[in-house]
């Protein structure tokens, strides 16, 4: 059985992996708007990845038969000034997320909870993997630039990312 405490961080971090799922829906729609629709694309699936994150975290919090609660959404941003500043807050973002992933395997070393230690050893891994995506993304943009044919090339190739 989870401990009180570490059900309610895990609950909390169900909260965040949603937030972070509807930032980057509000940034797919924003791109949507600008004729981006390679990025809009990207950004779709990551909110995908955003919601299966969280559902791992819903599973598992019920397999050690605690209780999910759901806290309030954030309401994201809508406006984003261009696609390179979409992208390193998309980074600083993943940055955040990687932060509460690691005090939240701090807890469960304290509470010498194996079980969660080893659930969070994915999310470990995979916050290694979003801040890459987004840090190539960036990469991409700053070596292209973001304004006429190279933005559109650039839309193009982020188009071809396929869901996990
Ligand atoms: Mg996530």
């Amino acid at each position: 059985m989870l401990s009180a405490t570490l059900q309610s961080a895990i609950n909390q971090q169900i909260k965040a992996e949603i937030d972070s799922a509807y930032l980057y829906l509000a940034m797919s729609a924003f791109c949507e708007s600008q004729n981006l629709p390679g990025m809009a694309t990207w950004l779709r699936i990551q909110w995908q990845e955003e919601l299966q994150h969280a559902m791992k975290l819903f599973r598992y919090v019920n397999e050690r038969g605690g209780r999910v609660i759901l806290e309030a959404v954030d309401k994201p941003a809508a406006e984003f000034t261009s696609p390179s500043t979409l992208f390193t807050m998309v980074l600083d973002h993943e940055k955040k997320v990687t932060g509460l992933i690691n005090k939240l395997y701090d807890l469960a070393m304290k509470e010498n909870d194996h079980a969660t230690q080893i659930e969070l050893q994915w999310f470990v891994k995979e916050q290694v993997e979003e801040e890459k995506n987004a840090s190539d993304v960036l990469h991409m943009l700053n070596v292209a630039g973001e304004s006429g044919v190279s933005l559109i090339m650039v839309d193009r190739q982020l188009a071809q990312r396929a869901a996990k």
